[in-house]
């Protein structure tokens, strides 16, 4: 084995969760592999074939793991399938038949056994039965296991992940995100993915360091190297030497102690400098995380993104098992508000296990998504409605829908709440009659006509995520593109007006749940623009109410109005800056 030590390298990626993480490398790769082919010596075939009963050997113990793992988490009737990946390594036809090939053509094993691997699968994938063409899906995922194994490298489960690592991976789902344990993930590096992809913004929930959008880094890596992940710079030093490492120590630091002066001011109101109390509450994914919202002491939850209940069941929850989860997060935090968005799946959120409700696209951030599928599946969608009713009997519940870009979705949408409300009146279910219905404005077309959806609104919420992804044209999810999505564009911010005023010309409170209201250089614009409401990532709550009570509304107004008058984004985002400088300054 070599000894020369592996040289330092950095890449330069997107920050997306703020931390500094150092640890070795779980690599995690769904895509197609690229099995090498070569010819083996006579006198190393012996080796070649003991080289491949060894790779089945470990995939055993590697499966036998997971199974383990997984009958922990979720049970053994889900951990069942793994029996069946287990017989596929036992299955002498397969064995045989590759050892065969092998001797025949003298070609590396990994090519002998993925030919005889791939005969099998689509063979088994012709067959005219359920039972047996499922039998292709294991020997495909069982041969991917033993291919990696055969080239060093791990195969793709994020639920493998358990020592503490950094995983670095192409692209990583939001289910798959929500999926990660998180006192093994150490920190998360992507390929793909920009600030505001759902996988990220998971990360960011569960204050996991990441960095995205790192290119090919994927490529360069073997597991076990060692890393040191910035997610506040959004920089990956790949085998850190050890005056790298002294320098993160100082960094990380003096992170640490300006977060713990964060939560030492977090016990107190976000009131600004000249009297005003500004509301800030929490986005969430999940229930178990209203213990994040206590701790980080928000008002209430101003946006629950109820999908991740979709995207992590087998099959779509029923109403019972959706009122469980809501009224769990609505009892938990009453008497303070819930927001409960209804189902928005597509775009970066295929849903698992029902492939027919929404399928691949060609444009799926411009295709069927959230309210589009919703109204289409009227069934579907007024089983989240009565769940969410019957949970507004146990605290405070708004309701959201998501992608509105018409009255017209808004009046089906409210026309299937109202069957809702009576189907529950006829079973004799409680609900809160007073139950406030808002719409999120997050396209274009929505802000435009704005005036038209209030009068039929209780409240606006802004999902600045996607409302610049339209307005801009950028795709949240490309990192190639991600310099482009600037939240300070002058197209943003006036469309950010237009829907602040014209809310307000009408009675209704405004807020903003996308990400840009929890990042500290942007919640003041947002203020001064006139945002009843901040909703973020529980986790960055303690940093905006620290700029809130360093700030006066009167300057934030006045920083609005000077970044309204500017044409190029740059300057507007240097007042932002500037303003953020002048008034964070933590010992
Ligand atoms: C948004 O688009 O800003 C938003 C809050 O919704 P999501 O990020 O879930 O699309
Ligand atoms: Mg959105």
């Amino acid at each position: 084995m070599s000894t020369t030590p592996k040289s330092e390298f950095t890449v330069q990626g997107i920050a997306a969760s703020k931390g500094i993480a150092y640890g070795q490398v779980f690599l995690y790769l769904q895509s197609e592999l690229e099995v090498p082919r070569y010819i083996v010596e006579p006198d190393k075939r012996v080796a070649e074939i003991a080289r491949f009963e060894q790779a089945l050997i470990v995939t055993r113990q590697q499966i036998a793991r997971i199974q383990e793992q997984v009958t922990k988490n979720l049970g053994e009737a889900e951990a069942l399938i793994f029996d069946a990946h287990q017989m596929v390594l036992e299955d002498q036809a397969l064995i045989g038949e590759t050892i065969r090939d092998f001797e025949k053509s003298g070609l590396n094993i990994e090519t002998c056994f993925n030919a005889v691997a791939q005969r099998y699968i689509q063979a088994f994938a012709e067959i005219d039965d359920e039972y047996l063409r499922e039998r292709a899906a294991d020997i495909k995922d069982v041969a991917k296991r033993v291919l990696h194994v055969l080239m060093g490298q791990t195969a793709g489960s994020l639920t493998e992940l358990v020592d503490k690592r950094i995983i670095v991976a192409n692209d990583i789902s939001p289910s798959e995100a929500a999926g990660i344990d998180r006192s093994a993930a150490l920190g998360i590096v992507t390929d793909a993915g920009s600030r505001t992809s759902h996988a990220v913004i998971v990360a960011r929930s569960m204050k996991i360091p990441a960095v995205v959008g790192v290119e090919d880094l994927t490529t360069k890596l073997k597991d076990g190297d060692w890393l040191m992940v910035d997610g506040y710079d959004g920089v990956v030093i790949v085998n850190p030497t050890e005056q790298t490492l002294f320098r993160y120590g100082k960094i990380q630091k003096i992170k640490q102690s300006f977060e713990s002066q964060l939560m030492t001011a977090n016990e107190l109101p976000a009131e600004t400098l000249d009297g005003v109390a500004v509301t800030l509450r929490a986005n969430i994914e999940k229930p178990d995380e209203v213990a994040l919202v206590k701790h980080y002491r928000a008002s209430g939850v101003g946006l629950y993104r109820t999908e991740f209940l979709f995207l992590s069941a087998a099959k779509v929850p029923t109403e019972e098992q959706q009122y469980a989860a809501y009224r769990e997060i609505v009892a938990g935090l009453a008497p303070a508000p819930v927001t409960i968005r209804t189902l928005d799946v597509g775009g970066d959120k295929p849903l698992p296990g029902d492939p027919e409700l929404i399928g691949p696209e060609a444009n799926p951030f411009l295709g069927f998504r959230a309210i589009r599928m919703c109204l289409e599946n009227p069934e579907l969608f007024k089983n989240q409605l009565r769940a969410i009713l019957r949970a507004s009997a146990h605290g405070t519940v708004e309701l959201m829908y998501p992608m509105i870009s018409g009255p017209e979705e808004l009046d089906r949408a409210n026309l299937l709440l109202t069957e809702a409300r009576a189907e529950l009146k006829e079973r004799g279910q409680a609900y809160d009659e007073k139950m406030r219905v808002g719409t999120m404005i997050e396209i274009p077309s929505a802000a435009i006509a704005g005036d038209v959806l209030a009068e039929k609104s209780d409240f606006f919420s802004i999902g600045t995520n996607d409302l610049i992804q339209y307005l801009l044209a950028i795709d949240r999810g490309n990192s190639r593109i991600a310099h482009l999505y600037d939240p300070t564009h002058p197209a943003v911010l006036r469309t950010l007006k237009l829907i602040v005023d014209t809310g307000h010309a009408r009675g209704l409170k405004v807020s903003v749940c996308g990400e840009m209201a929890g990042d500290a250089l942007y919640a003041p614009l947002l203020l001064g623009l006139g945002v009843d409401e901040l909703s973020m990532t529980p986790t960055l709550v303690p940093s905006v109410r620290y700029l809130v009570r360093v700030m006066k509304m009167s300057d934030a107004r006045a920083l609005a109005v000077e970044a309204l008058k500017q044409t190029d984004a740059k300057k507007t985002h240097a007042l932002a800056e500037a303003f953020y400088n002048e008034r964070m300054k933590i010992a």
